[in-house]
């Protein structure tokens, strides 16, 4: 059973959406996609009411749900156009995902935990959502079947950036990756070209770290 979405939910979306305004989210599109998604249906009911505060919470797993901030934040610097082909570790509830799906992407999203992998599966296209692929495994090693993609986000804390996902970007892409142990800090990298990769630094944020394959 999805709960429901109504009209008090949605003021209270449009809320949120100014409080990211005021922290300084610009992306037209992206605020589209927050006032748009019902998150409130993405946490466990218990949390209900504090869902379109701009905070985390505990999904399954020992997981959390990002913040809406950083899930605006990543957003907005992933640049993403409708049609590009995106590719997101750690699927986790799927709320991410939800937006880059809003955002137009195809969206591939590699989770290694078995139990919200299996969740999210099903409970994304309930709400509508289609992303092209979820794939169960291990996003140290991006997913190459499917590269290259124009943009990349890892929504959990690398220790550091996986080879692999730097050489799964496309000419131009972007990696929007949180690099650290505690707290990340946030970075992008631009790829110019086979070889040469430009790279920006955003701030400390703090994230559950991406672990090693259990398998
Ligand atoms: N995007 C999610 C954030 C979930 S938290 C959301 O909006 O809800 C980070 C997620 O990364 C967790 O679900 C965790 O299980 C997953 N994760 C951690 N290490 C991973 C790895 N090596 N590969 C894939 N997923 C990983």
């Amino acid at each position: 059973m999805i709960g429901k979405d109504t009209l008090k939910h949605a003021g209270k979306r449009k809320q949120l959406v100014a409080v990211l305004e005021e922290k300084g989210i610009k992306d037209a599109q992206v605020l589209l996609a927050i006032a748009k998604i019902p998150r409130h249906l993405f946490v466990d009911s218990s949390f209900e009411d504090h869902a379109y505060q701009d905070k985390a919470f505990p999904i399954a797993a020992d997981q959390t749900i990002s913040q809406p901030y950083t899930v605006a934040f990543q957003s907005e610097l992933l640049q993403v156009n409708s049609g590009d082909a995106v590719l997101e570790v750690g699927t986790g509830s799927g709320y991410q995902t939800a937006v880059l799906c809003t955002l137009g992407a195809k969206v591939y999203s590699i989770e290694r935990q078995q139990e919200l992998f299996k969740k999210t599966t099903l409970f994304l296209p309930k709400l509508g959502y289609r992303p092209k692929h979820l794939s169960f495994g291990d996003g140290y090693k991006g997913l190459p079947e499917y590269a290259p993609y124009a943009a990349i986000i890892v929504t959990a804390g690398a220790p550091f950036v996986p080879k692999p996902l730097l050489s799964q970007l496309a000419i131009g892409g972007r990696l929007v990756i949180p690099v650290g142990k505690d707290p990340q800090i946030m970075t992008l990298f631009v790829r110019k070209s086979d070889t040469e990769f430009e790279k920006h630094e955003f701030g400390e944020f703090r994230f559950v770290p991406l672990l090693e394959n259990k398998n």
